[in-house]
């Protein structure tokens, strides 16, 4: 798979660009804005404007390397077109996103090194995660709220290196999720994502430039998901 233009550059949600195929509803870009859902984030949400108007962007599907923009309404689309991602969406994605890995750190750190089961990011400002933690005290799951926070005032900035996936397995705990590991590029290297001074681990999705940039979070919820797993629900605000 290509590198998703967004990660190379986050800033730009509005894109001129031109249909390379297309069947009524659906579309491929030559470029895109939009994330296409992954990794337990949502996929963007977002218009396409073209010479014959506007239309939602109701979904993606994966087509060997490309991704069809699936379409609101059943148009024919050729040439040039805008791609006009929601900036609203994208951004409370970013900072759920960015608060999930600041509480995966904290549980790596704290709860010996407990994977990921599974991650889900709302649209409700909310998101899920679930970890492998047979004996874990949910007590000390809930104290984190705190250092989550403290994490946010801090602003510790995000950046973003590429390399082997040989080298990023050989690392332990760099691939953090069972379910969610995100697939190689072209080039056979995985994204990591490193929260400075905090965490580094493989991630394919959009995220805060610096943790300073959320609101504060919270851990409304803790359920015990079987004898393995927490699901721990954290909240924006
Ligand atoms: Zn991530």
């Amino acid at each position: 798979m290509p590198r998703h233009f967004c990660h190379e550059q986050p800033e730009t949600l509005t894109l001129p660009t031109r249909v390379l195929d297309a069947r009524p509803g659906a579309v491929v870009l030559e470029q895109t804005p939009f994330y296409p859902g992954g990794g337990g984030q949502l996929a963007d949400r977002g218009v396409l404007r073209w010479s014959g108007g506007e239309v939602a962007v109701s979904g993606f599907e994966a087509d060997g390397g490309r991704f069809w923009h699936q379409l609101a309404s059943p148009v024919e689309i050729a040439g040039a077109v805008e791609a006009v991602v929601d900036p609203d969406f994208r951004a409370m994605m970013m900072e759920l996103h960015t608060g999930t890995h600041v509480l995966n750190a904290l549980v790596y750190q704290q709860f010996q090194g407990a994977l990921v089961t599974g991650a889900q990011l709302n649209d409700d400002a909310s998101a899920r995660m679930d970890f492998d933690l047979p004996e874990a005290d949910n007590d000390r799951l809930r104290a984190l709220e705190g250092q989550l926070n403290d994490v946010v005032r801090q602003d510790l900035p995000l950046r973003y290196v590429y390399v082997p996936l040989a080298e990023a397995t050989a690392v332990h705990g760099l691939i953090r999720s069972r379910s969610v590991a995100p697939p190689p590029g072209d080039d056979g290297t995985i994204r990591i994502v490193e929260i400075v001074g905090l965490d580094r681990q493989a991630c394919g999705g959009t995220h805060l430039a610096s943790t300073g940039r959320s609101r504060p979070l919270r851990i409304v919820k803790i359920d015990n998901k079987g004898r393995h797993n927490r699901r721990v629900k954290i909240a924006l605000g």
